[in-house]
């Protein structure tokens, strides 16, 4: 038998469903002329886990660095998983300008439809086809944030971009389903995370400067902004709204630690539609805003 690589969508369902055992990964060298997957009636049986566990060990020996990279850019983005407050005013004390959880919780961010955290990992095959139909370029391919075992299994990452509000594609394309099925509806009340402001970031409170990109680009108002000094406003997040579409996290302008960003929920929850005349059209120019 022979596989059509060119039509192989590395889905992996062959190779677990396979009775005999018979299917299995195998690293092709690019200057011998193999077959790209070989059928073994009369080798002992490889079990499907396996096999692949070794594929994927493979890749990672080859991309050793990767993972760190990845890794350490969210650590960069977010701060320290689990950093302690310095009680220097980061969530003003009360958590009044914030939702006081501004504490990174490390867990990787899964596209709405996943459900949850443990549902993707266990489903998603890391097929990479949402991530290359992904039009906002949100979801990457994951380094260790789902652990050794699931690593290149897609996690969203909103570095300059974030997950467009109407968007279904990776719900349509996912041929496992790890992503489900959305209506724009449902996609637009999912809630993947929750954003979380840091007051000891924000421009507004450091340099007493007006910004407010954060509301700006967030579709659902959650993100609004309240008075501050003088004349001066502030931003503050209202979870009940928000849907961690990363629109804020994506345009603040804070380096390197974003003084608001989406913390990932461990099960998507969903949240009541903003009202009509509150839903924002967003779209960032050249200069991001
Ligand atoms: S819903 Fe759309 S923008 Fe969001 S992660 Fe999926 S494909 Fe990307
Ligand atoms: S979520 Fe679906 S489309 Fe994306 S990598 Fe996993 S199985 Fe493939
Ligand atoms: S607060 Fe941020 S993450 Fe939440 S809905 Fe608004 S832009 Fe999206």
């Amino acid at each position: 038998m022979k596989i059509d690589s060119s039509r192989c969508v590395d889905c992996f369902n062959c190779i677990s469903s396979c009775p005999k055992g018979g299917l299995q990964f195998k690293a092709v060298s690019p200057f011998k002329h193999q077959e790209t997957a070989a059928l073994k009636t009369d080798e002992p049986k490889v079990k499907a886990n396996e096999s692949r566990r070794a594929f994927f060990a493979a890749g990672a020996t080859i991309a050793a660095s990767f993972p760190f990279i990845s890794t350490l850019a969210q650590r960069m983005r977010h701060g320290k998983k689990d950093g302690k407050c310095k009680g220097d005013g980061c969530c003003n004390g009360k958590g009044k300008h914030g939702n006081h959880k501004h504490k990174p919780n490390g867990l990787p961010l899964v596209p709405p439809g996943a459900i949850s955290i443990e549902r993707f990992k266990d489903v998603c095959t890391g097929c990479q086809i949402c991530v290359t139909r992904c039009p906002s370029h949100v979801l990457k391919p994951s380094g260790l944030e789902y652990g050794f075992d699931y690593m290149l299994k897609p996690h969203m990452a909103y570095i300059d971009s974030y997950c467009n509000y109407e968007c279904t594609v990776c719900s349509e394309v996912c041929p496992t389903h790890a992503i489900k099925p959305l209506t724009k509806e449902e996609k637009a009340t999912t809630q993947v995370g929750v954003a979380t402001f840091c007051i000891n970031r924000c421009i507004v409170n450091t340099e007493g400067t007006d910004c407010g990109a954060c509301s700006e680009h967030c579709p659902t108002q959650a993100v609004h902004m309240v008075p501050f000094k003088g004349t001066l406003t502030i931003p503050e997040v209202n979870p009940d709204l928000c849907i961690g579409c990363g629109g804020c996290e994506s345009i603040c302008p804070v380096r390197p630690m974003r003084a608001i960003f989406v913390q990932p929920n461990k099960i998507q929850k969903f949240v009541e539609k903003p009202k009509e005349e509150e839903i924002k059209k967003v779209e960032i120019d050249d200069f991001g805003f």
